[in-house]
This record gives C-alpha cells, sequence and structure tokens, in this order.
C-alpha cells in the first residue's frame, strides 16, 4: 500500500551536475523505499536556460517565439532522462516524460503559457506499476501541438499544478536555500528561516523582489490551497511552509523585509495640471510594454506639477524614449532619471489588523537619518524608496526594529 503521493521539484543548482543529480536520485528513491509514490519535476542543469537564450541572441534579437520555446524546452528534457537513468541505477523503476507526453496542454502564448488542463492517466498508469514519474518542468503543449513554455521559473509552476491536479499529499520545491528567510541573510546575518508563511506574504515578497520561486506558481497554490514546502536539496532539515494561514498570524506584524535595487526612478518635470495628462503619459508607457511601478504626483499651486514613479532600471531607456513621444503634445519640463535608489519593503498580514506599523518604519528610518523619497502601500506591506547606499542599513534596523530575528 502506497503511504502517499509526494510532488518533488528540484530547481536548476540542484541538478547542476552528475554528482547532484545522483544525491536527488537517492533522495527520491529514499521516499520510495519508505513506501511513498513519487513525481518528480526537474529543471533545467545549472544555468543551461540562460546559455540557450544567450546562444539564440548570437543568431536573432528577435527569435520567434515558437522557435525559442522549442529551444528552451530542450533543457528540461536532458535533466529528465539522465535522473531517470541515475534512479535506474539504484536499482529503481523510473519513467521520464515531457510536458506534452504527460498531457499538460497550455494556451497558445508562447514564452509565457498558461496551463488549461493536465490529463493524468499516464502518470497515475505509470506510479501504478511502482514506477517514480519523472516530468519535465516549465512546458507543455498546445493543442495543435505545438511545444510551449511557462515562463521563467516555470517548474515550479508545473510541480504545483502536478500536485493539484493529482490531490498529492505533499508538494515539495526543493532548491539550494533552507527556505524563506525573514530577509536575505546575505544582507542580515541575523536573518532567521520562517517555519511558515501565508501564500499572500510569499506573493508579495515574490513581487518586491524575493526570488525563491516563481510568483504564477503561487497564485496558483494559493487559489487551489496547495501547501508547500520548500525547502533545500543538500539538507534534510524541514524548510518554510507556505499555507493559507499561518498559527497566531495576526499577532506578527512584520514577517519578511525586503531589498530591490533594480529600480529607477524617473521625473516628468512641470507637468500641466489638467484632466487627461497622466493617462497619455502611462497610456504611452503601457502600449511599450513598460511596467510601471510606485507612482507620486504632487498637489500643484502654480497649475504645473511634477510626476514621479519607477520602473525596472532595464526599461529606463526606453521609458524615456516613450515620454519624449508624447513630451511635446504634453508640454512638461525635463524627464529626469535616478538609479541610486533602493526600495525596502515590509511584509506581513498582521498589517491588515495593527495601526501604527507604518508610522513605526517611517520612525525607524527617519531615526537613522535615512530620507524617504517615495512610499507605497498595500495591504500587507509597506515600501519606502531610498538612497541605494543606505539600503543595507535600513534592512538591518527595521530587522531590529519588527523583531525579525527572535
Ligand atoms: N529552466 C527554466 C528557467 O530557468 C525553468 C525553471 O528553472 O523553473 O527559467
Ligand atoms: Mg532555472
Amino acid at each position: 500500500m502506497s503511504k502517499g503521493l509526494i510532488v518533488q521539484k528540484f530547481g536548476g543548482s540542484s541538478v547542476a551536475n552528475v554528482e547532484r543529480i545522483q544525491n536527488v536520485a537517492k533522495r527520491v528513491t529514499g521516499y520510495r523505499k519508505k513506501g511513498f509514490d513519487v513525481v518528480v519535476v526537474v529543471s533545467a542543469l545549472g544555468d543551461t536556460t540562460d546559455e540557450l537564450i544567450e546562444l539564440a541572441s548570437q543568431i536573432t534579437t528577435e527569435p520567434s517565439e515558437r522557435e525559442m520555446d522549442m529551444l528552451l524546452s530542450t533543457g528540461e528534457q536532458i535533466s529528465v532522462a539522465l535522473l531517470a537513468m541515475a534512479i535506474h541505477k539504484l536499482g529503481f523503476e523510473a519513467i521520464s516524460f515531457t510536458g506534452s507526453q504527460v498531457g499538460i496542454v497550455t494556451d497558445k502564448s508562447h514564452t509565457k503559457a498558461r496551463i488549461v488542463k493536465i490529463a493524468t492517466d499516464r502518470i497515475k498508469k505509470e506510479l501504478k506499476v511502482g514506477r517514480v514519474v519523472i516530468v519535465a518542468g516549465f512546458q507543455g503543449v498546445t493543442p495543435d501541438d505545438d511545444i510551449t513554455t511557462l515562463g521563467r521559473g516555470g517548474s515550479d509552476l508545473t510541480a504545483v499544478a502536478l500536485a493539484k491536479e493529482l490531490k498529492a499529499d505533499e508538494c515539495e520545491i526543493y532548491t539550494d536555500v533552507d527556505g524563506i528567510y525573514s530577509t536575505d541573510p546575505r544582507i542580515e546575518p541575523k536573518a532567521k528561516k520562517l517555519a511558515q508563511i501565508t501564500y499572500d506574504e510569499m506573493l508579495e515578497m515574490a513581487s518586491l523582489g524575493a526570488q525563491v520561486m516563481q510568483a504564477r506558481s503561487i497564485e496558483v497554490a494559493k487559489k487551489f490551497d496547495v501547501p508547500i514546502h520548500v525547502r533545500s536539496s543538500f539538507s534534510d532539515k524541514d524548510g518554510t511552509m507556505i499555507i493559507k494561514e499561518v498559527k497566531n498570524m495576526e499577532d506578527v506584524l512584520v514577517t519578511g523585509i525586503t531589498l530591490n535595487k533594480n529600480e529607477a526612478k524617473i521625473t516628468i518635470c512641470e507637468v500641466p495640471d489638467k484632466p487627461g495628462v497622466a493617462a497619455k503619459i502611462f497610456k504611452e508607457l503601457a502600449s511599450s510594454g513598460i511596467s510601471v511601478d510606485m507612482i507620486v504626483q504632487n498637489v500643484s499651486h502654480t497649475r504645473k506639477t511634477d510626476i514621479s514613479f519607477t520602473v525596472n532600471k532595464n526599461d529606463a531607456a526606453r521609458t524615456i524614449k516613450a515620454i519624449k513621444k508624447v513630451n511635446s503634445d504634453i508640454g512638461a519640463g525635463d524627464i529626469l532619471v535616478d538609479e541610486d535608489i533602493a526600495r525596502i519593503s515590509i511584509v506581513g498580514v498582521g498589517m491588515k489588523s495593527h495601526h501604527g506599523v507604518a508610522a513605526k518604519m517611517f520612525e525607524t528610518l527617519a531615526h537613522e537619518k535615512i530620507n524617504i523619497e517615495m512610499i507605497s502601500t498595500s495591504d500587507i506591506s509597506i515600501s519606502c524608496i531610498i538612497k541605494k547606499n543606505l539600503g543595507g542599513t535600513a534592512v538591518k534596523i527595521l530587522h531590529e526594529k519588527f523583531n525579525l530575528s527572535k
């Protein structure tokens, strides 16, 4: 009798070389020995996906997205076959599949496809005869049999979707860190591994720059309430559970702190204060495919006002180009770019039910003479733009003030 079904996903760094693939095989067969059925999802070896993208870029700057998917999906096909062999070598039965072979059907949006259906019969059949089923992450197939990929980091999504569809008892995401931390331990060595975090907090942290799991996979986990265990493939220690609700969650004001140094602040000076101007600017940015983050517009006393917002640093040049396109029409002044900024954010579901969290954050920064240039908030997060070189200090003092190392 099976003890239950586990879906285990191993990221690129967990299968970066032969030795690590053999390690994964040992872990997987360990669970088989204990009597579990195991479905394994793997990413491409190490930095393979980046290398394939680089290869394509040497041929063209505008590759067809369909061909990009043909190319990138090969990375995961290598991993599944090698892992199957490593498991065979340990004397266990295993079989590898591409996304298309197991029937992970997606829409046609190449390079960022959405899963529409997963056929589970083939997987169930193989599990029944005692095989470990290994599925290539990050890929699917359209109803017309074209290979698609699910966006960078998409193996997480494959794992979560399979766990949901197969009604797995556990979904484990193996990575090269021990779990989710209260903040980046490279910035604050006192950062603490969290035993639990809610889907909402994890989503917020992912969108604010903490890169442990693909944000879309957490959205799906939240939607279908699939608990996720994020843990290290190099140890047996428990990692972090990502779940719907954590115990005493309202007592904890702040769960995590993130620092994002990848944004630039754009300021359009002396924008005429009349209806339709902001709409013109941001419509132009949207149609150029630039996603805008924090936006601040000051009150005007002179019928002219400054508008500031942040974009990804990589989009700064394109942003200016786009604004210049509409600027003659609008009649605004100079456009300033400031890349010397960092976004510091605190995240916690407890904020919903407590007052004074923002005040405490601002006071803490003020006490350290850190100037706040912009502020934005959501239900469960508060972000401030500050000078880049003060980012590390800000993380440390907020970590201390909100008691996150306890
Ligand atoms: N190999 C793909 C990537 O690097 C998918 C994944 O790792 O989850 O984005
Ligand atoms: Mg990867």
